[in-house]
């Protein structure tokens, strides 16, 4: 419901999921619901293998791309898919966003890398689970648990975190992110990525372990 109120999605676009790891099995949004019209009954619970547990609707048409992520990245309790403009600006682009000021390395301390473009094969054949295949293969050298985003060619934004909360939040976060770089881009298309020291001392202060954002828990 967080997604319409923070102007991610309009219409039905868009899915969460959040996964229960003791019994392995994630919720996730019906296909094709509008947010306002959905309820806790609506979601659809189904295995890592993509079998339906409990609910009466379709799933989200992208569950099996949750599925591949969770499967994957097994520290992850969420996923979210948006088509929040700035994000799949990118995205359309076939463009990583690079790290360009300090409100992204506040969040991650590198680019948001974008995938590859899908083969006509992978395509026309398991077209949902191939979309994870692609991001895993983004993932080769990153650490997901280090950049907790991702951008599909041509197609939008995953994201994804230790709750479905901080998935959302991560897709919030990833929108003015995207935004910002636009931005940056248009007044300086020869704008620097920020430099190393800059990207440190950011992400460092609000994830290292001396770090100092915030208020102490
Ligand atoms: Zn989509």
């Amino acid at each position: 419901m967080e997604l319409p109120q923070r102007g991610l999605v309009v219409y039905t676009f868009g899915n969460v999921s959040a996964i229960d790891r003791e019994r392995n099995v994630f919720a996730i949004k019906p296909s094709g619901v509008p947010y306002e019209d959905l309820g806790p009954d609506d979601m659809v619970v189904v295995d890592l293998e993509n079998r339906v547990v409990e609910g009466s609707m379709r799933y989200s048409s992208d569950t099996k791309t949750h599925a591949v992520l969770y499967r994957n990245f097994p520290s992850i309790g969420g996923v979210v898919h948006t088509h929040a403009p700035y994000s799949v600006a990118w995205a359309q682009a076939v463009r990583s966003i690079p790290i360009y000021g300090t409100t992204h390395a506040d969040h991650l301390a590198g680019d948001v890398p974008c995938t590859d473009i899908m083969s006509d094969s992978m395509i026309q054949g398991d077209y949902e689970e191939e979309t994870g295949t692609q991001i895993l293969h983004a993932f080769r050298d990153i650490s997901y648990e280090v950049i907790e985003m991702v951008l599909v060619a041509c197609h939008g934004p995953f994201t994804w975190g230790q709750t479905p909360e901080k998935a959302v939040y991560n897709s919030v976060v990833l929108e003015e992110l995207a935004k910002m770089a636009m931005f940056t881009e248009s007044i300086n298309p020869e704008a620097q990525r920020l430099k190393k020291s800059l990207i440190e001392k950011h992400y460092m202060r609000k994830h290292g372990k001396d770090s100092y954002y915030g208020q102490k828990k």
